[in-house]
């Protein structure tokens, strides 16, 4: 709320400039606010980035199986006009989406199978996901969660007593992964509920959060999050989720830092996408930046092959290709593991 000054407060230049500086922060809304005012509308979208308007029918078209949900932080940093901008073509809803192709799967990853209780999903030895929302600030036109029933899976407070049992009981379990939606989604009432009861377990060692808020909107990272998250005896690790260096402007590498200064060590993945960063140059200067940032190239994803998502697949073959010259171009620790998930195994599977 902006709180205005008397006459008398103003004339003094102190006060002058409080009130200058708390209208500067005024001017930005909270994330709440920015998470209530995504843009969800065809028309809206056309008309902010100046796209074409023949754009209307496929948009509208795609949207009514999976929603269109793109905040205004992320929109800021496509190209207005270019409707071959990088991040542009990860959100644009096409109807292309809705051909239906026979080794594209609604869950590809057969994850409704390693449901043990809702909310939960336990695959791979000593850490455990778990969904805290099926809300998302992002639809990413890929995503391998497109068609998951989420509607089933938004536990109560009642319900997480299932799933907190779960953890209890299995001691092999070192570290929990909020996924989701996205868990930032959540409120910090709801997490931080959340996390000191996963605190009290004494086997759990450390809480991992896989989330693209801090990249789709960084306003996320707020004092509140930061104070829970960093008094939590937990260890705390982030994986963000970025596919381009566009994506990582100031502000993005501003909210990155806080995290680091609070004690998570963060990590990115990236899904390989056509026509998007499939490319030797966007591939080094991704990782170049996030470097720059503090932030640790983790996994680079083959698409997972969920209907809806054939335009963005690229060939087996090219991604090793890629893989390989990304490691004839940069530092070890600048080249991310090149992985599929398969369903059925005990990791992600790498790719050589
Ligand atoms: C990817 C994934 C994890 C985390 O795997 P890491 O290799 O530890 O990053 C955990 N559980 C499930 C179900 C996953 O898909």
């Amino acid at each position: 709320m902006i709180k205005f000054g008397t006459a008398e407060s103003i004339d003094n230049p102190i006060m002058t400039s409080i009130i200058a500086t708390s209208i500067d922060n005024e001017s930005q809304s909270s994330w709440q606010q920015q998470l209530a005012n995504l843009i969800t509308d065809s028309q809206q979208l056309i008309d902010y980035l100046q796209l074409p308007q023949s754009y209307r029918a496929s948009i509208d078209a795609a949207i009514e199986a999976f929603p269109l949900r793109v905040p205004m932080a992320f929109l800021q940093r496509i190209n207005k006009g270019d409707p071959h901008d990088p991040l542009l073509k990860q959100v644009l809803p096409l109807d292309t989406e809705l051909n239906s192709h026979p080794h594209y799967s609604l869950d590809p990853l057969q994850e409704l199978n390693a449901n043990p209780v809702p909310g939960i999903i336990h695959k791979y030895h000593g850490r455990v996901l778990l969904m805290p929302t099926r809300a998302c600030a992002i639809h990413c036109r890929y995503c391998f969660r497109r068609h998951f029933p989420y509607d089933d899976n938004t536990p109560s407070r009642q319900e997480w007593q299932k799933s907190l049992n779960y953890l209890r009981e299995d001691p092999t379990i070192e570290e929990v992964i909020l996924s989701g939606g996205d868990p930032l989604a959540a409120s910090d009432r709801q997490l931080e509920w959340l996390c000191q009861q996963i605190s009290d377990i004494p086997h759990i060692k450390r809480l991992r959060i896989h989330s693209r808020l801090p990249i789709v909107l960084p306003d996320r990272i707020d004092e509140n999050f930061l104070r829970w998250s960093s008094a939590s005896r937990l260890q705390m690790i982030m994986v963000v989720h970025s596919n381009h260096a566009q994506e990582i402007d100031q502000h993005v590498g501003l909210a990155l830092n806080k995290m680091q200064q609070n004690g998570f060590i963060i990590f990115n993945q990236t899904v390989l996408l056509r026509d998007i960063n499939n490319n030797l140059n966007i591939l080094s200067a991704l990782s170049k930046r996030l470097i720059e940032t503090g932030v640790i190239p983790y996994y680079l994803h083959l698409l997972d092959k969920v209907q809806g998502a054939e335009h963005f697949d690229i060939n087996r073959d090219e991604a090793i290709e890629l893989h390989r010259q990304l490691r004839d171009t940069l530092p070890g620790y600048m080249v991310p593991r090149l992985v599929q998930e398969l369903a059925g195994e005990g990791s992600k599977t790498l790719i050589r």
